[in-house]
């Protein structure tokens, strides 16, 4: 995890992010591409299909004025009007009605290529119409114009007009295939970068953020030189151990340890030879301590000790436990070896207590009393004042 840099978590944060802009634009346009071309489709062979159906609708006008309807020679005008404007939209396409010029080489052969492209066939239908409309109805010719008309009407024409709208179908069925695979592969990618984002950017990005929080709350706890928690943190544990003591009625106490001598010990053996000494207080606490308990540095060379489920008189045997142990100790230091000593005062918080400051008090007091008996010893303040019970005063 400490391979990444913030900067290259932040690069491929922005290139994942830009990826699955850009795999969203491609989905949105192919999407876009799928509907028109299903557009497109649909219209070709609207157009198509009712080209068929005019084609033959000319054919029969045509006979119908041959044989003297004066009407149907004005509809077989309109008709080849209609036919002749709807084929020249299908050679060119037409955005308004989102008809699509025939763009593939199989379109182009059918329409343009080979000996008798279909363009051609539809023009001269169309010229040969026009010949017939343009006769008087009774031409004597008029017979022999309409035969190849018919003829061109009922085969050449009819499976031209029908191999087109199948070749349009055709080629939109490919493209369609062709875009929705455009379409999963863009799914593919989005879902690939989003789960790797998910490994490889979020989870180091969770667990550097989560080791910050970490060491944030460390610095924030403890003292940096001993590691034990500082005068804040020891207030709030102190506070939570004396509302847990009051709520199941066990009694709670609390010792003031303060290094004796300590301003001769640092002009002894130097500041840093104090610090090695306050180091070494600090872990032997830790060992004679039990887990349970609180203890925290409270400024320079005076820390402070919560021992919960313990009264005063086993307050004070832990108290002189801890004078014995460090009054043992040695040091070792650049100056040489260092011994100290510390005095303990001791004192019980009263039942049902909510503040530290009383008790703080008169662990104090009794620290400034072992000072001047002398140092090196414990001295316990008295027992706090319990209130009779009313009911025992009662029976008194
Ligand atoms: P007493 O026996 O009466 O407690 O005497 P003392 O010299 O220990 O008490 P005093 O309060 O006069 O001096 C405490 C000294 O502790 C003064 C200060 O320089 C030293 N001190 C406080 N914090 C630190 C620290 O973090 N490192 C070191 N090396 N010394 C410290
Ligand atoms: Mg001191
Ligand atoms: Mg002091």
């Amino acid at each position: 995890m400490g391979a990444f840099s913030t900067r290259s978590l932040t690069i491929a944060y922005v290139f994942a992010l830009a990826l699955v802009a850009l795999m969203s634009l491609v989905s949105h346009l192919t999407l876009r591409q799928v509907l028109e071309q299903h557009e497109g489709a649909a219209s070709v062979v609207n157009i198509s299909g009712r080209q068929r159906m005019l084609s033959q609708r000319i054919a029969s006008l045509s006979a119908q004025w041959a044989m003297g309807d004066a009407d149907a020679r004005r509809d077989l005008g309109e008709t080849i009007d209609r036919f002749s404007a709807a084929h020249a939209r299908l050679m060119t396409g037409d955005e308004t009605l989102g008809l699509p010029e025939p763009s593939t080489p199989e379109l182009k052969a059918l329409y343009f290529g080979g000996a008798d492209p279909l363009n051609e066939q539809v023009k001269s239908y169309i010229a040969k119409a026009r010949a017939v409309r343009d006769m008087a109805s009774d031409d004597p010719h008029i017979h022999a114009a309409l035969a190849p008309l018919f003829a061109a009407a009922r085969e050449p024409l009819l499976s031209g007009l029908d191999r087109v709208v199948s070749e349009h179908e055709r080629t939109s069925r490919s493209r369609l295939k062709m875009l929705q695979w455009l379409q999963n592969a863009s799914l593919v990618v989005v879902l690939l970068t989003l789960l790797a984002e998910a490994v490889g950017i979020f989870r180091p990005m969770v667990g550097r953020i989560s080791n910050y929080t970490k060491k944030l709350i460390t610095i924030a706890t403890t003292d940096p030189l001993t590691g034990a928690l500082n005068r804040r943190s020891f207030t709030e544990r102190a506070l939570a151990e004396l509302a847990r003591g009051r709520r199941y009625d066990r009694p709670t106490s609390m010792l003031m340890i303060d290094a004796d001598r300590f301003k001769s010990v640092n002009d002894t053996y130097g500041h840093a030879g104090g610090d090695a000494v306050l180091q070494a207080l600090t872990s032997s606490l830790g060992q004679t301590l039990r887990p349970s308990d609180v203890f925290g540095r409270l400024g320079g060379e005076e820390f402070g000790v919560i021992l919960p489920e313990t009264g005063l008189d086993d307050a004070a045997h832990v108290a002189e436990r801890i004078r014995a142990e460090l009054a043992s100790l040695v040091v070792g230091s650049n100056g040489g070896s260092i011994r100290f000593t510390v005095s303990i005062g001791v004192s019980q918080f009263e039942l049902g207590a909510t503040e530290l400051k009383p008790t703080l008090d008169r662990a104090d007091a009794a620290l400034y009393q072992a000072k001047a008996q002398g140092r090196d010893c414990v001295v316990r303040s008295l027992a706090p004042e319990v209130p009779t019970p009313i009911s025992i005063m009662a029976v008194a």
